[in-house]
């Protein structure tokens, strides 16, 4: 793996005492974060912890309470203006999405296109992108995800692992600064979690940003250069990956791997 540690690789994500409540429910406690540029920062903690809630507020699909959070150096959903922060306008937050690749549970394909209009779609609409330079992208990818010769399946001929395997390929179309995964692999029948992993490998070889939520802890052991561990909205525990897996100080961070084996 990398060793992104050191001070000259930029910093891509940095939130800062981050805060969200829904209603009462206080969900992030003040999360802070930094992830430099080629990093692999596995994100585990228990159910209800607060890791997809932080992950939507990275690109602004969740309006965080308070804190703030820079995707690349740019403030994301907010203006600054006199101290104050001043919401984007929808059109203003759909430039800054583009950077930003997400991957959900549920692979979200669009039902009725097949796999190569799934993946250049929207690299044309929302980009610019010359339709042909599109469409050859889209086939470099879908290479790089194991599925040449796919192109023109609809997501149900599909098995689950290459839906999110498609997933993948139409996020990283958009040429992102950094990827969202929001348990890639946990809706997948047990014999499909490899494949999806495999990819997810070659693209942090390949120097990708990511943020990985999963409980895959032998992926986290393997690809993570950092383990963040949340628990109850706060981050309890962070370190190298093989450090925290195997060495964890915290006694919540002790417990939730022993519920993992
Ligand atoms: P995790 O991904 O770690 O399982 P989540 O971020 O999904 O945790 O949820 C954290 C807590 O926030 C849970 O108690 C969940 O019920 C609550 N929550 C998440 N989204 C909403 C919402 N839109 N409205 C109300 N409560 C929510
Ligand atoms: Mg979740």
């Amino acid at each position: 793996m990398s060793a992104p540690e050191n001070t000259l690789s930029p910093l891509i994500v940095e939130a800062i005492d981050v805060h969200k409540s829904f209603g009462v429910l206080d969900v992030l406690k003040g999360i802070n974060l930094s992830v430099r540029k080629g990093e692999v920062v596995c994100l585990l903690g228990p159910s209800g912890s607060g890791k997809s809630t932080f992950l939507r507020c990275i690109n602004h699909l969740e309006r965080m309470t308070s804190g703030r959070i820079l995707v690349d150096g740019q403030l994301i959903g907010y203006h600054e203006r006199g101290g104050a922060l001043h919401e984007m306008s929808g059109k203003e937050l759909a430039v800054q999405r583009r950077d930003i690749g997400m991957v959900f549970q549920r692979f979200n394909l669009f039902a009725h296109q097949d796999v190569l209009t799934n993946i250049s779609q929207a690299p044309v609409l929302n980009r610019g992108q010359p339709r042909n330079e599109a469409l050859a992208r889209a086939r470099q990818l879908l290479k790089m995800v194991d599925l040449e010769g796919r192109e023109g399946a609809y997501p149900y001929q599909l098995s689950g692992g290459q839906q999110q395997r498609v997933a993948i390929a139409r996020a990283l179309a958009m040429n992102p600064k950094l990827m969202l995964f929001d348990e890639p692999t946990s809706a997948l029948d047990p014999e499909l979690v490899g494949e999806v992993l495999n990819v997810m490998r070659k693209l942090a070889a390949d120097g990708m940003t990511m943020i990985v939520v999963t409980h895959e802890l032998s992926f986290a052991r393997d690809v993570a250069d950092r383990v963040v561990l949340m628990d109850q909205g706060i981050v309890v525990e962070e370190g190298p990956a093989r450090e925290v897996l195997d060495h964890p100080k915290h006694e919540r961070t002790q417990a939730f791997l022993r519920r993992m084996h």
